[in-house]
């Protein structure tokens, strides 16, 4: 009953404890096998021009099929990868398969590839990106790295050192998330970045929540004045859309532009749209 107390509960919340780590430990073993399995695939979505509407790049979101659970969210196996050290090869994987796809696109069209902050931890990450680069023959210039903020809670200095050497490659570097997690304004000193993402939450209802509005007007002016290009996530209305734009944002990314799809879905559009032509709303 909702009102019991005491030993019932407790019991329920151990129970509801082991189940978790239980689904964790599963959910370990079997990612272990999921790349060889060729169960993880990447889906790509694109960010476009806020003033054009011209795709400018696409983000590379992975996704791991699996065959019995079906579809699961990387919000779920990406911790359990970062706490099992799957991330390596598993992020070593996502840069190289990437890489490859984009040279399949306009030369126009930059890919981004989201970096967890154990990837940093190893000795590889730069080497990893060089040979991913050279495999594919994709320019360092079409290629976007995104980090969060919470590289910078340990080993600061070498993080900055790899994100400087990554840079001077021609790589973009750009700090997703913005203004959630462990964000500090101090960690805008640490490194330069080409990008800032305002995370999708300060973006939805920004013309009626003016805290959320003047929270996106900080961050463009800020990333301005570090001379950032600054895109908004999760746009999923014009009305939103007009807004961004409106601020001042340079590029925008969200259901409303596209949601992510397939890399063959990506190449029919490609194919489908003359060179350069924008690319309109939902
Ligand atoms: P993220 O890098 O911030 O990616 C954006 C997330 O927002 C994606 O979720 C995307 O599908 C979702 N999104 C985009 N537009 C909209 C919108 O208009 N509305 C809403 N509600 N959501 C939108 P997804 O694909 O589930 O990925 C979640 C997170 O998992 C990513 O957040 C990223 O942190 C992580 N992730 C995904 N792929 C990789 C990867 O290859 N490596 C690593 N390390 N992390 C990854
Ligand atoms: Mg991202
Ligand atoms: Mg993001
Ligand atoms: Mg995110």
């Amino acid at each position: 009953a909702a009102k019991s107390t005491g030993k019932g509960d407790y019991a329920w919340f151990e129970f509801a404890m082991e189940e978790k780590a239980d689904r964790q430990r599963i959910l370990r073993e079997e990612l272990s096998t999921a790349l060889e399995k060729n169960q993880l695939y990447l889906n790509y979505q694109p960010i476009v021009c806020t003033r054009t509407r011209k795709i400018i790049c696409f983000e590379a979101l992975l996704r791991w099929e699996h065959p019995t659970r079906g579809l699961i969210s990387p919000d779920e196996f990406i911790p359990v990868a970062e706490s099992s050290g799957l991330i390596e090869p598993i992020g070593r994987w996502v840069l190289q398969q990437a890489c490859a796809e984009a040279t399949k696109w306009p030369n126009t069209i930059r890919v981004a590839v989201n970096l967890s902050p154990r990837q940093f931890t190893g000795f590889g990450l730069a080497a990893d990106v060089m040979r991913a680069l050279e495999q594919s023959r994709l320019s360092p210039h079409r290629l976007e790295l995104e980090i969060t903020e919470s590289i910078f809670l340990t080993d600061t200095q070498e993080n900055v050192r790899i994100l400087n050497q990554l840079k001077h490659l021609g790589i973009h570097i750009a700090l997703d998330d913005f203004g959630t997690g462990y964000s500090s304004l101090a960690y805008l000193r640490c490194f330069s970045f080409n990008k800032l993402k305002i995370d999708r939450s300060f973006i939805s209802d920004m013309s009626s929540t003016p805290e959320n509005l003047a929270i996106v007007r900080a961050v463009i002016g800020l990333g301005k004045s570090f001379g950032a290009v600054v895109t908004a996530e999760g746009v999923e209305t014009e009305d939103e859309m007009a807004c961004v734009t409106q601020e001042g944002c340079d590029q925008a990314q969200g259901y409303l532009l596209g949601r992510p799809m397939t890399a063959h879905a990506v190449g029919d559009m490609l194919v489908s749209l003359p060179t350069n032509r924008s690319f309109g709303g939902a």
